[in-house]
């Protein structure tokens, strides 16, 4: 690569393959490919995994017993044999001049070929002694060579394909070293570098791999984190305003009579925050291209209400709305709530001797007869139901729409783009569409996830809530638990049981192999009416009831019929009955915190007040924070970054994100004031540059980086 030539692009180093570089043969090429290196760019972006600070390496003659060390050294001599009961055992010894540690690995007998005597490595471990000796039992081995840097890179190695970090960093090197004649592009924009004070390119690869100080490890790795969160934006933020320059929309109506007689009619004030959602909804339904909108509000903040305003907003212009819920149960439990709130009002029908008639909600689901189904399909594609509320079953292909002109989709992370894309196909401009989620995500998680919707957020709850206090005890103290149901109830109150399971080892998400040590709700409804709370009325409420049953014994609940429901997560969304005021949850620990809270949320909804058992003997320390974490706060927001914390942004981002994504470095949790710069910055160079065309660099970096299946799957909730 001879100077003089242009500085290499991510596309170049994409097209240079590893198998070019020195000692690298088709073995070794596979080897590589195993851990995800294929080109020179795989290679330059397989980080580091920590870096050992040579000047704390400990030498041996000092090793205590009982601390936790980092040894360099070499192999001296290594051993293999099998102990009494058959286990394998290798023994090592490790020198570094002042003195010999044993390493005693159980169970890993290929480590006597990845240890040949003369090997330099760095081990960590804990110092013990052993018949009068030092050693230490299965530490961690990295094989880091005869790195003479006073920091050394530790790279993510694979030991089934022999590739070990010092053949990484040799590879690193040589890669670095063939790069720098040329140099590499920055396609970052020179003010936005100075502006937020970031190392070029260049600068940053090298020291993220052979860094000088630490220091330089975080300088390096502000910039690359910031790189690849701006990729992702700028894709996002692109597609965001393509589709809002592209794709035809309605110009809705919004100050129609049945918008306006619904928020007449309501029995209460809408907070500020649904005032304020309610204006950014209605203006983006005004508006000429089509709303993509995520409504993001805590548990009883009243989203419900703000979707049916913008479903309303539709039906005033003689459009259709859609709500699409994530399953059976709770597009039930929409259905005759949205009745509910909106019987007696009328739409204009020019069709009919009044003028007006009776607005039409529906609903539609597989679980809806045959018979019905059919009907409501029918009025669906004649216009005659005005409101439509439902499952998946509203996006297959039989389905069609008269005028559809706004969908609420209520997602709980279930719904992806396809879908989403699915539905606005049902009509001939594209539907305006609201995302609304169970439970609030963190902002970071909402930026990348959802970054190519608009966001509104309830960040108020209604008044005269009275906060619900949570408390755990573990299963051996529940008695506590039943007393206070008991008072409860003799108060005049209702009271929720909710187990992880249905009956039978069967979860609502399938089979759960922990199966026989979790509550179930048909065996704690059956323990609890013949013992604890034999007094009582209990109601049973699970998925596999058929929708006729569920719908009774809810309306029993509602109704106070039943003192007590015992039921599945099937009660964690939608239910609302402001007389409930205990919340049992039993194995409690089995459940996320997002759920935990949700499932708190159905109590707390009217003046009494409310209290939340937590019922649980955690087995895990996550598990025990996820209960203290529910103790400690009620606020949904603080709860969502908690659970980010605890969880990654793995599961967050959804299984489909994982390990495709070209988040190599950044975190969402740890970099979440960087995910707002970076949407920032796109904002600015797409809103100058809509197409990249004045960014060349930076445009061809994106469809690099990201790929065309990469860039569609980042538009997947
Ligand atoms: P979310 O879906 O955000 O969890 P809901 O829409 O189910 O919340 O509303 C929770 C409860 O609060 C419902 O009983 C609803 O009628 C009531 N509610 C909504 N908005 C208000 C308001 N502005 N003032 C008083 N009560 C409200
Ligand atoms: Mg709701």
């Amino acid at each position: 690569m001879p100077a003089g030539d242009p500085p290499l692009t991510l596309r170049d180093l994409h097209a240079i393959d590893v198998a070019r570089l020195r000692g690298v043969g088709d073995k070794r090429r596979a080897a590589l490919a195993a851990l995800g290196i294929d080109s020179v760019a795989d290679l330059l972006s397989h980080y580091p995994r920590r870096y050992i600070d040579r000047r704390r390496q400990e030498s041996i003659d000092a090793l205590a017993i009982g601390d936790e060390a980092t040894v360099f050294g070499e192999i001296r001599a290594i051993s293999a044999r099998r102990t009494r009961n058959r286990r394998s055992l290798v023994t090592a010894t490790l020198g570094d001049g002042t003195g010999r540690l044993r390493l005693t690995f159980f169970n890993q007998p290929w480590r006597e070929r990845q240890l040949p005597v003369g090997t330099r490595v760095v081990v960590f471990g804990r110092v013990e002694t052993y018949r009068g000796q030092r050693q230490m039992t299965n530490p961690v081995v990295d094989l880091v060579g005869d790195r003479t840097g006073r920091i050394v890179a530790v790279y993510p190695q694979s030991d089934k394909a022999g590739v070990h970090s010092w053949d990484i960093a040799a590879l690193v090197e040589e890669a670095l070293a063939r790069c720098r004649p040329r140099g590499l592009a920055d396609p970052v924009p020179e003010a936005v570098r100075r502006r937020l004070d970031l190392v070029d390119r260049q600068w940053a690869i090298e020291r993220i791999h052979r860094p000088a100080t630490m220091g330089e490890v975080g300088d390096a790795r502000r910039r690359l984190v910031f790189d690849e969160l701006l990729r992702v934006q700028l894709e996002l933020v692109r597609r965001k305003r393509r589709l809002e320059r592209e794709v035809e929309g309605i110009e809705h109506r919004i100050d129609g009579p049945l918008l306006a007689a619904f928020l007449e009619r309501l029995p209460f004030e809408l907070t500020g925050a649904q005032r304020r959602a309610v204006d950014e909804i209605l203006a983006d339904l005004a508006a000429p291209h089509p709303m993509h909108r995520l409504l993001q509000g805590d548990v009883g903040a009243g989203k419900t209400l703000v979707a049916i305003a913008a479903l309303l907003a539709a039906v005033d212009g003689g459009h259709q709305g859609a709500l699409m819920a994530p399953t059976e149960v709770l597009a039930e439990q929409h259905h005759l709530g949205v009745r509910e709130l909106l019987d007696g009002l009328e739409v204009a029908d020019p069709g009919t001797l009044m003028g007006t008639r009776p607005l039409q909600v529906a609903l539609l689901t597989n679980a809806v007869p045959t018979a019905e189904r059919r009907r409501v399909l029918g009025e669906m594609a004649t216009g005659r139901v005005d409101l439509v509320i439902g499952t998946h079953a509203l996006i297959q292909e039989a389905v069609e729409f008269r005028d559809l002109g706004a969908v609420v989709i209520d997602e709980q992370h279930r719904f992806g783009v396809e879908q989403r894309a699915a539905l606005r196909d049902k009509g001939d401009a594209a539907p305006d569409v609201l995302v609304m989620t169970a439970t609030p995500i963190p902002r970071s998680a909402a930026m990348t996830v959802y970054g190519d919707l608009d966001q509104s957020v309830l960040d108020e709850l209604p008044p005269g809530r009275t906060p619900i206090e949570t408390r755990r005890v573990s299963r051996a103290e529940e008695s506590t638990v039943w007393d206070d149901v008991r008072a409860a109830v003799a108060a005049g109150r209702q009271a929720y049981v909710v187990c992880p399971l249905i009956g039978d080892g069967k979860a609502e998400s399938g089979d759960d192999p922990d199966g026989d040590d979790l509550a179930s709700a048909v065996a704690t409804h059956e323990r609890l009416a013949t013992g604890e709370l034999a007094e009582l009325r209990l109601g049973l409420l699970h998925g596999r009831l058929g929708p006729a049953d569920k719908e009774a014994t809810m309306e029993m609940f509602r109704l106070g019929h039943l003192d007590v429901l015992v039921a599945t997560t099937v009660v964690e969304v939608g239910v609302d009955v402001p007389n409930a005021t205990v919340m049992v949850i039993l194995d409690a620990d089995r459940f996320g915190i997002a759920q935990l809270h949700q499932l708190r949320g159905r109590v707390g909804r009217g003046r009494h007040a409310s209290r939340c058992w937590l019922v649980a003997d955690p087995t895990t320390p996550d598990g025990d924070r996820r209960l203290d974490a529910l103790v400690a706060s009620t606020d949904g927001f603080e709860l969502a970054e908690i659970d980010l914390e605890l969880r990654g942004e793995g599961t967050i981002m959804g299984e489909r994100q994982k390990g495709r994504s070209d988040l190599k470095l950044a975190s969402l949790r740890r970099d979440r004031d960087t995910v707002v710069t970076a949407r920032r910055v796109a904002v600015e160079i797409i809103d100058d540059d809509p197409e990249l065309e004045r960014h060349p660099d930076l445009a061809d970096e994106l469809t690099v980086a990201l790929g065309d299946e990469d860039a569609e799957f980042l538009l997947k909730g």
